[in-house]
């Protein structure tokens, strides 16, 4: 895959931007941290201070071009699933948000930095019930806990003029080429929305599917449902509606392997907690759109 290179900016950093940059240089020193579940070891060199605002202008960004759908029965399920999921992600410092796009053709779910998600309508018929969208929601939310943006960012912008042209566009600098603003916007996993695919690893697909089963587990949702998400996915694309979930999320049987793998242990989390109603009574049926 071809990568653009990041243009050196040609402005001398504010004093803003010089401190900024102390703050990561100092968290290279500390920079090791654990994913959640997993327990991987990962090296950031952002820390959530700078990730977090970077994922809540983004977000405006990203919803302002969308058409939203508030107050109807389905974000209201919507946000009570999400609640449900990341109240067991227990990070309290994150403002968590839970958006309805309306676009019935668009099968698709996303998550910024700092818990700021957004589900496409289109998601609904393929996700059925609540338990199905809890899976999603969990792994939407294993993404911000697990800093797979900040890991991926690390990693692709070169570190002095990539980690400076992030700060500019932190400081709502409008010089910034396009390219570079591409970059950041698709290291945070919404390329493909910008035309500029660039998904996340398979690696982090992976951890956040285990992460995302382990969250619907605690939060009370049947583990069982993330594997026929999955299978429900693979139908959509059958059926000549190529998720872009599906396409941005690499599909493999391996995915639904990796997810048995770490049933055993959903299950037992699911025994303690398991909620009372019927999370898997069909609310969006295959045909609603
Ligand atoms: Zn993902």
């Amino acid at each position: 895959m071809h990568y653009p290179e990041v243009p050196v900016p040609a402005i001398l950093p504010t004093v803003r931007q010089v401190v900024r940059l102390c703050m990561v240089v100092i968290t290279v020193g500390t920079g090791c941290s654990k994913t959640p579940v997993t327990e991987r070891v990962q090296f950031n060199l952002i820390p959530d201070g700078i990730m977090t605002p970077l994922g809540r202008t983004t977000y405006r960004e990203m919803l302002s071009s969308e058409r939203l759908e508030t107050g109807t029965q389905r974000h209201v399920r919507l946000k009570k699933v999400g609640r449900r999921v990341s109240k067991v992600a227990n990070r309290k410092d994150y403002k968590w948000r839970y958006a309805l796009i309306k676009d019935d053709d668009t099968i698709n779910a996303w998550c910024l930095p700092g818990g700021k998600i957004a589900f496409y309508s289109g998601i609904l018929p393929v996700l059925r019930n609540e338990a199905g969208m809890s899976f999603v929601m969990g792994h939407e939310v294993a993404h911000a806990t697990a800093h797979h943006s900040a890991e991926r960012l690390s990693q692709q912008l070169a570190f002095a003029g990539g980690i400076a042209a992030l700060y500019m566009y932190l400081d709502g600098n409008t010089d910034l080429k396009d390219e570079t603003k591409n970059l950041i916007i698709g290291a945070l996993g919404l390329g493909t929305q910008l035309g500029f695919v660039l998904p996340f690893s398979r690696k982090h697909e992976k951890e956040a599917d285990i992460i995302g089963m382990m969250y619907m587990a605690r939060a009370g949702y049947p583990p069982e449902e993330a594997v026929k998400v999955w299978s429900r996915m693979n139908q959509a694309s059958d059926g000549g509606r190529m998720p872009v979930f599906l396409s941005t999320h690499p599909s493999h049987g391996q995915r639904k392997r990796n997810l048995r793998d770490w049933m055993p242990q959903a299950q037992k989390r699911y025994a303690r907690n398991a909620l009372a109603e019927d999370t898997q009574r069909v609310v969006w049926p295959a045909n609603s759109r």
